[in-house]
């Protein structure tokens, strides 16, 4: 706290990692010595930089951007950009950090960063938005580069800004590289990107389930949010044969008790991002299902649940709920959607938790083989990019439960992912020696 005043969201993010690597280092002298989780905890460095723009009006703006460059111990930076009016240095300094053992978890070469502005584009044109874009990367292009720093999308930076971005790129280097990912298929995207955090979360948790020897098959999932990453959780589940009963947005959720088909998911699908519509209106398209206003699906009794909306939507209410009827698994699409209370409650009831870090990693994990496909000029087939999301979820939860087993068998799964991307970062910086 004394080294970082006035950065909350940082502290809260170091210390809740500390406390799991405290136990696991304590008997290890190298890592005291070489003050290994000290220096992951500081940025390598920190860009901030001014983004000047003029609005339609012929205003000129000022905004302040940054690039949180936290650790490439393993490979290039690798973090999304966010633009977003609460963008400060403190929350991308903790969504570095945090990004720097998600990378390491996947088994990829990245290395851990995090960058964005204080921009809102909500209401903005698209011109006013490709020229904040073209602005930005005025900037950022001399500190990035696709063996360097590989930024990516997040809140605010869809498709559309990364070719705005990537566009500008291009034309000051004057080099076509994978130096963004998250690209349209014609200038280098992958396949498979947009389903892959949905889907990855969906794998992760049949091998939490395995482990117990079950599957998803019959079991009743609760899901909210209704963007992409829900959208895509809920196709995988059915395609696996669960019988998925909720979706929300942030007015409230729908449940439908006879189950979500791939009819109903395609049709929210295009409801929400074509039409830009609310979930609300699902009940007028599917009659059967109900909505409830204001409200999360946490009440629903369902045997596993996959938060994929928002930060700090599943209490420690919710989760107890959840508890009392009877769901056994929890896996986070979302980031950090349940709280410190509610991770306390899964634990102490013993239920399968999988925290966003973990579960949720499959979407940047096809980042990185976007990445390779660059390197190599190439295309990978859609069936062998599903098969690699697949063995990476698999090589994720095995890493978890190397470094997460507890008493009575319990799997930590929070424990084993801080655990797992510190040591794979701490041993190369080990190796490194004092720099
Ligand atoms: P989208 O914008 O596609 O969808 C977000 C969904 O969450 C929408 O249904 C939205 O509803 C809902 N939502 C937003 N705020 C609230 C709220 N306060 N209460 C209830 N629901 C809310 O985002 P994504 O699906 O891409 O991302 C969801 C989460 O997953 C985020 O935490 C993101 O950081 C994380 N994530 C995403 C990855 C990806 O590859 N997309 C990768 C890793 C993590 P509404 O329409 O009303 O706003």
């Amino acid at each position: 706290k004394r080294r970082n005043p006035h950065q909350p969201e940082f502290v809260q993010a170091v210390q809740e990692v500390a406390e799991d690597i405290f136990d696991f280092i304590r008997d290890k002298a190298d890592y005291h010595d070489q003050q290994i989780l000290r220096r992951i905890a500081e940025p390598d460095r920190i860009v901030s930089f001014r983004v000047c723009w003029e609005d339609d009006r012929g205003n000129v703006r000022v905004q302040r951007g940054w690039r949180v460059q936290n650790n490439n111990a393993i490979g290039p930076y690798k973090g999304g950009i966010r633009f977003h009016p609460s963008v400060n240095e403190s929350v991308l300094k903790f969504l570095a950090f945090e990004q720097t053992f998600k990378n390491a978890l996947t088994g990829l070469p990245m290395g851990g960063g995090k960058g964005g502005a204080n921009f809102n584009p909500k209401g903005k044109s698209v011109r006013e938005i490709m020229r904040f874009c073209q602005s930005f990367m005025t900037e950022l292009y001399r500190h990035i580069g696709a063996d360097v720093d590989v930024p990516a999308g997040d809140i605010g930076v869809g498709a559309r800004e990364i070719g705005f971005m990537f566009g500008q790129y291009k034309r000051i280097t004057n080099h076509f590289t994978g130096v963004l990912t998250g690209k349209g298929l014609e200038y280098g995207g992958s396949l498979i990107r947009p389903e892959a955090t949905g889907y990855g979360a969906v794998y992760f948790l049949a091998e939490m389930l395995a482990v117990k020897g079950q599957d998803l098959t019959g079991k009743t999932a609760v899901i909210s949010g209704s963007g992409n990453v829900a959208t895509h959780a809920a196709e995988k589940l059915v395609q696996q044969g669960a019988r998925v009963v909720t979706l929300s947005d942030s007015a409230g959720f729908v449940h439908d008790p006879a189950g979500l088909t791939q009819e109903k998911i395609d049709w929210v699908k295009a409801h929400k991002t074509h039409r830009r519509g609310r979930i609300e209106e699902y009940v007028e398209a599917f009659p059967g299902a109900t909505f409830h206003s204001g409200q999360t699906p946490w009440g629903v009794p369902c045997d596993v649940a996959l938060p994929c909306a928002t930060q700090n939507e599943l209490s420690g209410d919710d989760a107890k709920a959840l508890v009392a009827n009877g769901c056994i698994a929890v896996a986070e699409g979302a980031n950090m959607p349940t709280d410190l209370a509610g991770v306390h409650v899964f634990k102490s009831a013993r239920t399968l938790f999988a925290p966003g870090k973990a579960a949720n990693a499959g979407g940047v994990a096809v980042s990185g083989l976007e990445m390779s496909q660059n390197s190599e000029r190439r295309s990978w087939k859609e069936a062998e990019l599903q098969q690699m999301l697949k063995d990476i979820m698999a090589g994720i939860h095995q890493r978890c439960v190397a470094y997460g087993e507890g008493e009575g068998g319990y799997i930590d799964y929070v424990k084993g992912a801080n655990v797992a991307g510190f040591k794979k970062v701490g041993d190369a910086m080990l190796a490194f020696g004092v720099v």
